[in-house]
């Protein structure tokens, strides 16, 4: 089949949910995929490694990152900015890879205006006890952030609404299957093969044309 433009598949979740979890499981098992590598100005976490898991950079650098439009969509998260680098993000659809950006919910509805056949995704924990359990557990924010970040899951809980799909992350291997399945589902829908179906319908009319 030709190969078409891949799909932008934005994934939401409130922090702690598991997202990172299941994308590695997502990425080490299947292919065509890109991750999109954010640009935020807050400070790396320990074992973080700046262009790998975010662009580190400052308040200014990003500020020029936003007038220069070098930005898909941007958001101000529990007091830090966040965004989409744009110039990767097409490149890897151009090259038919579906590409994976893993932003909260301002920056994913921003992307449904612009990009309305973008495929929104929310992940949601298995209940409101096991999101607090997996934050306290991971050891590397204070009480006080953590207490910020479930008042944040409050706030977005509202978003998800707006949203395609609603996955729940119980277990990470079963969820990152399910993710591939969706994903690869959207591959399937025919605004997704426009050129796989132009070519069809323009060598079926050499064919008959050339019988005439
Ligand atoms: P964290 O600080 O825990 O890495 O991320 C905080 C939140 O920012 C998460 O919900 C994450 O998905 C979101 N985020 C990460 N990168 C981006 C981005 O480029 N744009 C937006 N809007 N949110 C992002």
């Amino acid at each position: 089949m030709t190969k078409s433009r891949g799909s932008l598949i934005v994934l939401s979740g409130f922090a702690g949910v598991g997202k990172g979890t299941v994308l590695k499981s997502l990425f080490e098992t299947k292919e065509g995929y890109a991750y999109s590598v954010s640009a935020t100005t807050r400070d790396p976490r320990p074992g973080e490694v700046d262009g790998v898991h975010y662009f580190f950079v400052t308040k200014e650098r990003f500020e020029e990152m936003i007038a220069k439009e070098e930005l898909l969509e941007h958001a101000c998260y529990v007091g830090n900015y966040y965004g989409t680098p744009k110039a990767y993000v097409d490149k890897k659809l151009e090259e038919g890879f579906d590409v994976i950006l893993e932003i909260e919910v301002q920056g994913a509805l921003a992307i449904k205006e612009k990009v309305p056949e973008a495929v929104l995704i929310y992940m949601l924990p298995p209940s409101a006890e096991a999101l607090k359990d997996r934050l306290t557990g991971r050891g590397t924010e204070t009480e006080e952030v953590i207490m910020k970040r479930l008042k944040r899951a409050c706030e977005e809980a509202k978003g998800a609404e707006q949203y395609d799909y609603i996955i729940v992350n119980d277990d990470a291997d079963e969820c990152a299957l399910e993710l591939n399945t969706l994903i690869r589902a959207q591959r399937l829908r025919a605004k997704s093969n426009l050129p796989f179906i132009r070519k069809i319908r323009n060598d079926l009319k050499h064919i008959t044309e050339e019988g005439e």
